[in-house]
């Protein structure tokens, strides 16, 4: 079962346009100067369940608030431990919510991604990776903290 922090159903903050947002437990990672140190454990949060999945795809579906689409931030949603399933959601959005952008933050750089985390970027639109690094910090970023991290934008590589 993975758990999570935060489930933000309308979010402008984390990623483009109106989003539904995702935080998820699980990060080993530790960077120093790390915002969310709460989420580092695996069992920190609360369980992310079949209704809970659920929701978040029927937040994704609603026309009366349009949402451009999901992010998936934590914690690390490619800790290995999540990665199983975080790749069902993924999958499942794909399916059931058309036209929606999936974005996803990792602590992983992409060049180390095994096999399964791999897998993943299938089905995602926006990879952001690397560590938080607290002397590359940088505020005018967008969508990442530190200057080491890079945003791929892996539907246009798949063109
Ligand atoms: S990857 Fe993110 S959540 Fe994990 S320790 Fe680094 S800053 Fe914190």
């Amino acid at each position: 079962m993975m758990h999570f922090h935060r489930y933000y159903d309308v979010d402008i903050v984390n990623g483009p346009g109106t989003r539904c947002t995702l935080f998820v437990a699980g990060c080993e990672h530790q960077c120093r100067g790390c915002y969310n140190q709460s989420t580092w454990r695996l069992d920190s949060g609360a369980p992310f369940t079949l209704q809970h999945e659920e929701r978040l795809i029927a937040d994704l579906q609603d026309s009366r608030i349009p949402r451009q689409g999901l992010s998936l931030s934590g914690g690390d949603p490619l800790h290995p431990h999540n990665v199983p399933h975080i790749r069902r959601l993924v999958k499942r959005v794909r399916a059931e919510c058309p036209g929606k952008d999936i974005w996803l933050w990792t602590g992983y750089q992409r060049a180390e991604l095994n096999r399964a985390q791999r897998e993943v970027l299938d089905y995602i639109d926006v990879l952001i990776d690397g560590r938080f690094i607290e002397a590359q910090r940088d505020t005018t970023l967008r969508w990442r903290g530190s200057r080491n991290q890079i945003i791929w934008d892996l539907s246009k590589e798949r063109g």
